[in-house]
């Protein structure tokens, strides 16, 4: 899947938060064979993702992360000590950076 990096207008209205983020997982150490598989999505990649119409994937303040699940445990712990949320997937992790709700809460006009 196509990792999209968020657009122009996203960032610009994100930037503080956004640099916020992505400090806070760069606290998080690579593990072999780990990659992000989505950032960004606009609303057409968000739909076929599956993503839930207010998610953070939206605004660029969640990233998903493949890697073998034995590495899942050490990750999530290391996310949650950054300030991050962490959801376990059967296929990834996710960390963002706002609780449910808190992406269009900050920018509702992202999702208009
Ligand atoms: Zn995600």
């Amino acid at each position: 899947m196509l990792v999209r990096v968020p657009p122009d207008y996203v960032l610009r209205q994100t930037w503080p938060s956004l640099v916020d983020f992505l400090t806070k997982l760069g606290g998080i150490s690579p593990v072999p064979g780990g990659y992000v598989s989505s950032w960004y999505r606009d609303v057409e990649a968000n739909r076929r993702a599956n993503g839930h119409p207010h998610s953070s994937h939206r605004v660029g303040l969640a990233v998903d992360y493949v890697c073998d699940s034995k590495w899942h445990p050490e990750l999530i712990e290391q996310g949650r000590a950054l300030g991050l949320i962490v959801v376990r997937y059967a296929t990834h992790l996710h960390f963002q950076a706002l609780p449910a709700g808190g992406a269009i809460a900050q920018f509702p006009h992202l999702f208009a």
